[in-house]
This record gives C-alpha cells, structure tokens and sequence, in this order.
C-alpha cells in the first residue's frame, strides 16, 4: 500500500473537537477546511455495512467495488460496522460478515471499527453543531409527520411542541442546493429545502447514521466514498454537515441499485449469491460482472483471492458506470 499513514483519529484540516472561542461560542474562527477532493496521492477508502442481517448481493456490490477502487489505486481498505442502532444490530452478525469477507478475500487494512464504541465521538461533534447554532428539538412524532411529501416542514424550529424527550434534528439552509462531482453518476445538485433538516439524534438518544458516518468519515481521513446509490440523496446531508463542522468533504463514487425490474427491489430469492464455503470464487465472478468486468476463461475457478488480483488490474480500464440503477438480467 503506498499511501503513508495517517496518525490515527486526526481530521485532516479541521478538528470539531477543539472549538475556538468565536464571538458567540461560534465556530466562525476556525478555518476553511481543504477544498472537495483536495487529498494528494492518498487515497483512502471504506466498507461500512450495518449488521442488521447477511450481506446481499447489493451490500457485497458495494463491498467489492469499494475495495477495487481503492486497491487499483494502492490505497488502503478500512471496514466500520454501524452498529449504532441495538433494536436493529442482529447477534452475530457483524462475525459472519467479516468472515464473508474474508471469504471473498477482500481482506481490509487497520482494526474494524464498531460505530457502538465511538459514541463519545459523535457527542461531541453534536455539541459543536449546538454551539454553533446549527441543531434544534423536535418533539415531532413519526405519526405527526407522515403526511410529509418529503423532508421536515419546520415545524419545531422555533421550539418543540411538547416537553418531554425529543429527538435533535440539523437546521439546513432551505435555500441552498448542495453540488458535488459524483464520480459514477456525474454532476448532482440536491436542493437541502427538499431534504429537510435531518435527524442527528433520535428521540430515545441513539446517535443517527448522518451524523456518525460524517463523524467517522473525517477521523479515519476517508479520501472516497464508493456506495450504492441508494445513499446518494443522503449525501446533501452528510456534505451539509461537513460543512457545519468544518470537516473535509471526501470524493463520492455511487454504484448503481440493483433492481428486478425497473422499480422493483430485489427479490429475496435474488438478493444473496451463493455462499458455500469454498464457493466465493463463483459469487464473485457473477458480482465482477455486475461491474462491468467479466472475467476471461481461464479465470473460471479460480480462487477469490486470484480472482481479485485480476480485477484490481482490470478496474482502472473499466468505463465508469452512469446509470442510477441496474436491471438484472
Ligand atoms: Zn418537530
């Protein structure tokens, strides 16, 4: 890996921990964090499954296009588990899919993180948002709100309407549209009205994905974000966030959804490839080819790990794919 190492838990350009004392307690002191994408020859990236059940077929697509990306590039690979919700997180789970990693030989660089063990992280980036003026309550029920089109129509911002334990949401600029360079799906713009201000911690105090992931992002200095794009609105979210923290903006690559038919989830049937042990190299033959890299004969057999080592070679050539979603065959 040719990339040097970064000492651990260090925001590159900015550390939300430290605020400078501004005018108001503001952070309007601290500086500019680099521009987007602005990271020299390193690159780092990152899988980030949530342990909520097996990995599918769409969550091993992201897996292994995220660890072509960076391998083709020599970078390094981090694994975190977001395991931050517990009426969600499975037993066990979060074994059996670094063990179905392993399988496939994506095998990562440094520790696992567990997000469940970095909770005091994403507190203190929360009361930095605070301070700045940037969250507000919201004593909202889900109840109260499903007659939402989308986002959040404001409704406790200048307060919550009942005492009591209330869920803590991030102001947005209704006005602002959020711009980035998708790597796979070209130009975005999401209009941060149309989101709505987002959840950062919920009623009952569990931390929310949008705030954590930002969090992590920053202190394991990830370089690029390659997903599926059913997390690509989010990103107006986690770059909006970025910004309220001063924290770097990471470069976002989001892999096509895969679909039955156009509209249509995958069908459980669908959703996981064969696993059997010693069966991965089959699998994974079938996920290369998803993503544009359809393996020459004489690979057919070939181990994972062999199988790998030909895509790593082969990613850097291969077209980028534009679609938002794929239709299986
Ligand atoms: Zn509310």
């Amino acid at each position: 890996m040719a990339t040097g190492p970064r000492s651990p838990e260090k925001i590159a350009g900015s550390d939300f921990r430290q605020p400078k004392a501004g005018p108001e307690g503001s952070a309007q002191d601290r500086p500019e964090p680099p521009p987007p994408g602005d990271f020299g020859p390193i690159y780092i990236g990152r899988f980030a499954p949530s342990p909520t059940g097996s990995l599918h077929l769409g969550s091993l697509l992201a897996a292994v296009g995220s660890f072509l990306d960076a391998r083709s590039r020599g970078g390094r690979w981090l694994v975190r588990i977001e395991d931050l919700d517990p009426a969600r997180v499975v037993a066990g789970c979060a074994d059996e899919m670094l063990r179905t990693l392993e399988a496939f030989g994506l095998l990562w660089d440094g520790e696992v993180k567990y997000q469940s063990r970095r909770t005091h992280l994403y507190g203190e980036a929360l009361e930095s948002l605070r301070v700045a003026g940037h969250t507000f309550e919201c004593s909202c029920s889900r109840r109260e709100l499903s007659g939402e089109d989308s986002g959040y129509p404001g409704t406790c911002r200048g307060g919550p309407r009942r005492s009591g334990d209330s869920a803590i949401r991030f102001r947005v600029d209704e006005t602002e549209t959020v711009a980035f360079e998708d790597r796979f799906q070209g130009e975005i713009a999401l209009a941060m009205g149309k989101l709505g201000d987002v959840i950062v911690r919920r009623r009952d105090g569990v931390f929310a994905y949008q705030l954590a992931v930002v969090v992590d992002d920053a202190l394991q200095g990830i370089t690029d974000v390659v997903r599926g794009a059913d997390l690509l609105e989010s990103t107006g979210w986690q770059i909006a966030l970025q910004r309220a923290l001063r924290l770097q903006t990471p470069r976002y690559a989001h892999l096509p959804l895969l679909l039955e038919r156009a509209g249509d989830k995958l069908s459980k049937s669908r959703r996981s490839p064969a696993l059997e042990p010693g069966r991965a190299g089959v699998a994974l033959l079938s996920i290369l080819r998803l993503l544009g890299l359809s393996a020459p004969a004489q690979l057919e057999g070939a181990t994972a790990g062999t199988l790998l080592e030909w895509a790593t070679a082969s990613w850097r050539e291969r077209p980028l794919p534009l679609a938002r979603e794929w239709i299986l065959p």
